[in-house]
């Protein structure tokens, strides 16, 4: 498989038992269909995405191409909860690509938002 992106391969990176795909050269993010909502939940995730924001952001332009996996068009996505988080999604088989340090930031804002709702549910028992 080849980054659509920038054309190099994905090497394989395992989070609990996970197994997802990031690429050499640009260093986005495949995600088989509900690994990111999966990956999303647990801890420590954000560590397989190691690539830099200003990469990220220049790959993030590109919105036009055909999924790696079955060749079918990628839609492009607006995360629900942040809106600047733009993806791809493939309506196929339903593999998500994020750019490199999409994934940390929609991490950041997961994190934040339990602890702000733990918080006031704390604040409602007391
Ligand atoms: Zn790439
Ligand atoms: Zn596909």
């Amino acid at each position: 498989m080849k980054c659509p992106k920038c054309g190099e391969a994905f090497e394989a990176v395992v989070f609990n038992d996970i197994e997802v795909e990031r690429c050499l050269g640009c260093k986005g993010l495949w995600f088989d269909m509900l690994e990111k909502e999966d990956l999303v939940k647990m801890e420590g995730s954000e560590v397989i995405d190691i690539g830099s924001d200003q990469v990220g952001r220049k790959y993030n332009k590109i919105q036009e191409y055909d999924c790696p996996v079955c060749e079918s068009h990628m839609i492009p996505m607006v995360d629900k909860d942040q809106f600047h988080i733009h993806y791809e999604c493939c309506p196929a088989c339903f593999g998500t690509f994020f750019d490199a340090g999409e994934f940390r930031d929609l991490k950041d804002h997961t994190v934040a938002e339990r602890f702000s709702r733990m918080l006031s549910a704390l604040r409602s028992h007391l």
